[in-house]
């Protein structure tokens, strides 16, 4: 049986989200048609952004939802900087390309705020880069991709408040898999992504507070009270709005795959003691290991596993194939080698004692054997 353990590039669909959206598909109708089949799609849509405002503690007309999350993140930012007046932009050294990106696209200046050794952002140096002028938009994940640290974004929310700046929180890796409660975050700004807990993929939503400024981005219709023009995916929102709402109720559960996680760290390290677990120390999500090991390539790794028919990832979906030093090892500080060998198991929702006990042996072995021919320094 092939092992998915990359859950955090996208996670299995649940099977009532499937049963819904193929309902919906099977419905006719535009949810900005004024017919009973267009208002029947839009009940489909205003019942998704129920579930949101509900799961995240927003208010339902706080929620816009979009093509990705990605989308999301670029509505922000372009918001922030052309209704907001923001002159400058501070990004974690950590966030993932859809803010970093997009914040280097924007032509303003770009700080990043670096991470301590356990990949948290460093506070003192997020208060002192907004004690400098200009308006600011900072931009800050509430659990990262890679190595699932836990961000103190309620923190940093108000320090950026004080400074009389605006906060986007990519909340993307967060969602679904501890508790996000958008209201006592007090972020201008909120994106979330459907494939990352159990909806599909190519749908996801901004939260924007009721005196966030925003601006259009695409122009076309008035879709979304004029915030993002083009016809709603009803399909997919449906599937995205009950993902979260089950998602959120099933959080205990999520919680407890600490233990699988755990359970693998400690095999891993019995086997090869000079592994590094990255974040270790830090506040976590349950779900994600992320392993620096010294010697042996993160792809080989991969590779290794892929063979042995057990999914894994170096790296995050979006940057892994891409010949360029580990932003994440440089953000790190990491030893070459231990940043050339960087992985990541993430588990699911529908992850079991099977998966868990594949890749322990896997690994193991496969390490055991990669270990021959290895040159490690430490
Ligand atoms: N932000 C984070 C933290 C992510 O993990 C991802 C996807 O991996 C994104 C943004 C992009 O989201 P999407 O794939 O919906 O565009």
């Amino acid at each position: 049986m092939p092992v998915y353990l990359d859950h955090n590039a996208s996670t299995t669909v649940r099977p009532s989200v499937i049963a819904l959206m193929s309902d919906v598909l099977a419905e006719n109708g535009n949810p900005s048609s004024v017919h009973a089949h267009g208002q029947a799609a839009r009940a489909r849509v205003e019942t998704a952004r129920r579930q949101v405002g509900k799961a995240l503690c927003a208010r339902p007309e706080d929620v816009i939802f979009t093509g990705c999350g990605t989308e999301a993140l670029n509505l922000a930012i372009t918001s922030a900087i052309t209704a907001g007046g923001v002159e400058r932009l501070l990004v974690s050294s950590i966030e993932h390309e859809a803010v970093a990106e997009t914040a280097r696209a924007s032509g303003l200046t770009v700080e990043e705020i670096p991470v301590d050794a356990t990949g948290i952002v460093k506070l003192d140096l997020l208060a002192e880069a907004l004690s400098r002028p200009g308006k600011v938009l900072a931009g800050l994940m509430l659990a990262n991709n890679e190595i699932g640290t836990i961000q103190p974004v309620t923190e940093a929310g108000a320090l950026v408040r004080e400074a009389g700046g605006l906060f986007l929180v990519d909340a993307i890796q967060a969602a679904g898999k501890i508790p996000v409660d958008f209201a006592a975050i007090g972020a201008d700004y909120m994106a979330i992504s459907a494939h990352k807990f159990g909806g599909p993929q190519g749908v996801g939503a901004l939260l924007a507070a009721c005196n966030a400024p925003m601006s259009r981005h695409n122009h076309g219709g008035g879709q979304e009270m004029g915030r993002r023009a083009g016809t709603l995916n009803a399909a997919g929102i449906a599937g995205l709005g009950l993902a979260l709402e089950e998602a959120v109720a099933e959080l205990d559960s999520f919680a407890g795959l600490a233990d699988w996680r755990d359970e693998m760290q400690a095999a891993i390290k019995k086997a090869a003691p000079n592994v590094q677990v990255l974040g270790e120390g830090a506040p976590c999500l349950p779900n994600t290991l992320a392993l620096a090991v010294p010697g042996w390539r993160g792809e080989t790794q991969v590779m290794a596993l892929d063979l042995e028919n057990i999914s894994i990832s170096a790296g995050s979906a979006c940057s892994s194939g891409k010949a360029k030093a580990s932003k994440m090892g440089t953000a790190l500080d990491l030893p070459d080698d231990r940043s050339d060998g960087v992985v990541r198991i993430s588990l699911g929702w529908s992850s079991n004692r099977a998966d868990v006990d594949a890749l322990i042996t896997a690994w193991t072995e496969a390490y055991e054997r990669a270990s021959k021919s290895m040159k490690v320094s430490a």
